[in-house]
């Protein structure tokens, strides 16, 4: 047999299929979760007028006598949204409510609890420092600055602050279409009674919610029995729908695995089988312009596939400057055996220990058709290729989807952690 080709060399192939999508522009009532296509800087400075940062009374700091207190008649009232301009007489105060512009030669505002409050009359008192309580007109954000980055996600900070500049669409990159076949004769929908030896699609809900999650359109989930020549017709109608076809079974060595001669003559491989577990028999080509990834029908292994190789392909196009899963590492929480010398990607849960760093431990059951282990499970702990024996505490690298709360510590959770070397 042919040397597999490593993770990394499949990524990276897979990646060279993809490019960003065009960028297309969106009211910001609908760009959440959008990738900006664009890099907008402010248009003016926020909050662009001077104003007061407390309820109190606009005074000028050099009226105030050094050391004492400072009797000033209060001449005016200012509330925020009040548009008239206004001068502060020297020797006056004016009271002045948060947010309120500050009247042309003021520069002090005192707040309010400190005054001595009379009739037309306030006492300020001693120790006042100049420039109090005002905020500037750059304050939040000078005209210029970069307030979003191209390949940025638009996510509720973001989107306000733009809303805050007064603008009302910005520029997103277009979200690849991804069209879902799962085959095999095997399969039956779910809400449909199962006869011995079939079993339900869980497959495409998996896969299509797995592409909904990286921010992809899914345009269609379909199944198809093992037929060769039905199967090259949904595949052939799915590849001209969508950037991207996902294909759930029939690529291994069975009889009925007729997937990758098939795509071989529609397409170009760009490589089938890999060097890693679970999933090696993953296949990823090109029809025309569409990106194939034919994963295999193992639950966990089509969901763990998706996430390592799929799933950046569809980041990359779109636009992404920073995956939206957590890529970083965690420590082993209990010594693990590897029996193989493949990359291997153990399902696991994440949790932040005491120093706050992040922990995996990895679940008991690693089976390619453990479902429900991929369904507890926070994320991937990655087992480099080669080595077989690793100590609890070894520092790894960790693909998560969330922090959870830790194998066990879910209510109804039956799964057990365990199976150390
Ligand atoms: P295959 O890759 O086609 O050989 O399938 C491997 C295993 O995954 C078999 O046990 C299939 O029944 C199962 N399987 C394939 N497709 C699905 C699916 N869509 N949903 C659930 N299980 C599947
Ligand atoms: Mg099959």
């Amino acid at each position: 047999m042919a040397e597999l080709i490593s993770h990394a060399q499949a990524l990276q192939r897979s990646l060279a299929l993809a490019s960003a999508l065009p960028g297309q522009s969106v009211a910001l009532a609908g760009a959440h979760g959008r990738i900006a296509a664009e890099t907008v800087r402010a248009p003016f400075a926020l909050p662009g007028f001077a104003n007061s940062a407390m309820d109190g009374y606009a005074v000028r700091f050099a009226d105030l006598v050094a050391g004492s207190t400072t009797p000033l008649p209060v001449v005016d009232q200012i509330l925020a949204g009040d548009i008239r301009t206004r001068t502060l007489p020297p020797g006056t105060a004016m009271a002045i409510m948060t947010g309120a512009t500050m009247p042309t030669g003021s520069d002090t505002v005192v707040i309010h609890e400190r005054c001595q409050v009379g009739d037309a009359q306030v006492v300020i008192p001693a120790g006042v420092e100049a420039g109090a309580n005002v905020r500037p007109a750059d304050d939040d954000c000078s005209a210029g600055a970069v307030i979003v980055s191209q390949g940025e996600a638009l996510d509720a900070g973001r989107l306000s602050l733009l809303a805050a500049f007064g603008l009302q669409s910005v520029q997103v990159h277009a979200r690849p279409r991804v069209a879902v076949l799962v085959t095999g004769d095997e399969l039956v929908p779910p809400g449909q009674p199962l006869i011995v030896g079939q079993r339900h699609d869980s497959n495409g809900l998996l896969l299509a919610a797995l592409a909904a999650e990286a921010g992809a359109d899914v345009v269609a989930v379909e199944h198809c029995g093992d037929d060769p020549a039905q199967l090259r017709a949904c595949i052939v109608a799915l590849a001209g729908r969508a950037e991207m076809l996902v294909t759930s079974g029939g690529v291994s060595a069975g009889v009925a695995d007729h997937l990758p001669a098939l795509i071989a003559e529609l397409g170009r491989i760009a490589y089938w089988k890999v060097a890693m577990k679970p999933g090696m028999p993953v296949l990823c080509a090109r029809i025309g312009t569409t990106v194939v990834f034919g994963l295999p029908g193992n639950p966990v292994s089509a969901g763990v596939t998706f996430q390592v190789l799929a799933r950046p392909v569809l980041e990359a196009m779109l636009g992404r400057a920073a995956s939206g899963l957590i890529q970083g590492h965690a420590r082993l929480a209990q010594p693990w055996h590897k029996r193989h010398g493949r990359l291997e990607f153990l399902r696991c849960s994440v949790v932040i220990d005491g120093d706050g760093g992040l922990v995996a431990e990895p679940f008991g059951h690693q089976g390619s058709g453990a479902l429900s282990v991929l369904a507890q499970a926070d994320g991937l702990l990655v087992l480099p290729e080669g080595a077989h024996r690793f100590q609890a505490g070894t520092r790894l690298p960790l693909l998560a989807w969330r922090i959870g709360i830790g194998i066990g510590t879910a209510a109804g959770d039956t799964s057990k952690a365990a199976t150390p070397g």
